[in-house]
């Protein structure tokens, strides 16, 4: 059983480092946040400090921050701590460039590294049910995969540096964009009569089906793991979502991508977050769509 620096016990962060305890290894967690901290160690966790105190003698140290900008400033302090030939695995949600940059950084100092971003959300997290997307080495690919096995049903070596998170953006924008246009149907099929249970029961066997119809439909009362059916409370977070377009839409500008269904997604998301729904689960874009709709 291994001793894994954990840093970041947050919503993720939190059930992830739970679910390594559970498989019998010694997680040094640390946060900035006093309340993170004490639920991390009710649940087994041995709460540190610092980041320095949480990646000394570890052999692996995971990170589950908000974006690349945490995660370049905290890997400062983890280079600088951490014990000689350590893992270094990035399992947040950050651009490719911050990603490829924290990659550079920790081999030239002379760490293994992969950034492993993960779908599945909180319930995932909590099931130890995610998908991880791996970039880096074949080597520190097969170093990654026992360690994260208790956190995941799926680990997948996506390609080199900073691939996991060129996966994740790209199936968070079929999602994304999926969603809008889900949501767009079902509003248009209202406002011409058409039953919400009619075009469900058609689309969702015909050319139409997607995730975002048949798991997370964005029509209450249709499909039972929806989270419109508990007010849109997510889930995964609109903002995260907008976040993820947003991530995608700028690595467009740079490789000078031209993906208009993405930058439009990006633009309803944001403007949903902006009106307030942010916190609600993605789905609940249907109600920007009908109010916009003068519905
Ligand atoms: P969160 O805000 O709940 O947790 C992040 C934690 O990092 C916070 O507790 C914060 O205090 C801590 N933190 C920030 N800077 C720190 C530092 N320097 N040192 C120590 N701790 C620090 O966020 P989350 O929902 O757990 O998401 C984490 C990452 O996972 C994000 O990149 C997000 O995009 C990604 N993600 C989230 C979900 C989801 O459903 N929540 C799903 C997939 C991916």
């Amino acid at each position: 059983m291994a001793v894994i620096g954990f840093i970041g016990l947050g919503h993720m962060g939190g059930p992830m480092s739970a679910n390594l305890v559970g498989a019998g290894h010694t997680v040094q967690g640390y946060d900035l946040i006093p309340a993170a901290l004490e639920a991390a160690a009710r649940r087994g966790v041995t709460t540190v400090g610092s980041v320095a105190e949480a990646v000394t003698g570890a052999e692996a140290v995971i990170t589950m921050l908000p974006s690349g900008k945490h995660v370049l400033e905290c890997y400062d302090e983890v280079l600088a701590a951490a014990e000689p030939g350590a893992l270094l695995i990035d399992s947040s949600t950050v651009d490719v460039a911050d990603a490829r940059e924290a990659h550079e950084r920790a081999e030239k100092a002379g760490f293994g590294s992969i950034d492993a971003p993960v779908s599945g959300g909180t319930a995932g997290a909590e099931a130890g049910t995610l998908t991880f997307m791996v970039g880096g080495s074949e080597e520190d690919f097969r170093r990654a995969e026992p360690l994260l096995e208790p956190m995941a049903r799926k680990v997948v070596h996506c390609g080199g540096p900073g691939n996991g998170q060129v996966t994740k953006m790209c199936n968070n924008l079929i999602l994304g964009a999926s969603m809008v246009a889900v949501s767009e149907a079902f509003v248009l099929g209202e406002r011409l009569g058409l039953s919400h249970q009619a075009l469900y029961d058609v689309a969702s066997i015909s050319t139409g089906q997607c995730w975002a119809l048949t798991t997370n439909c964005p029509v209450p009362d249709l499909v039972e793991t929806s989270r419109a059916n508990h007010d849109y409370e997510p889930g995964f977070a609109a903002s995260l979502m907008l976040k993820d377009l947003r991530l995608a839409s700028s690595a467009a500008e740079q490789s000078g991508t031209d993906i208009q269904i993405g930058r439009l997604a990006t633009e309803l998301y944001r403007r949903f977050t902006e009106e307030g729904g942010g916190d609600l689960d993605f789905g609940a874009i249907i109600k920007s769509i009908r109010e916009h709709s003068g519905a």
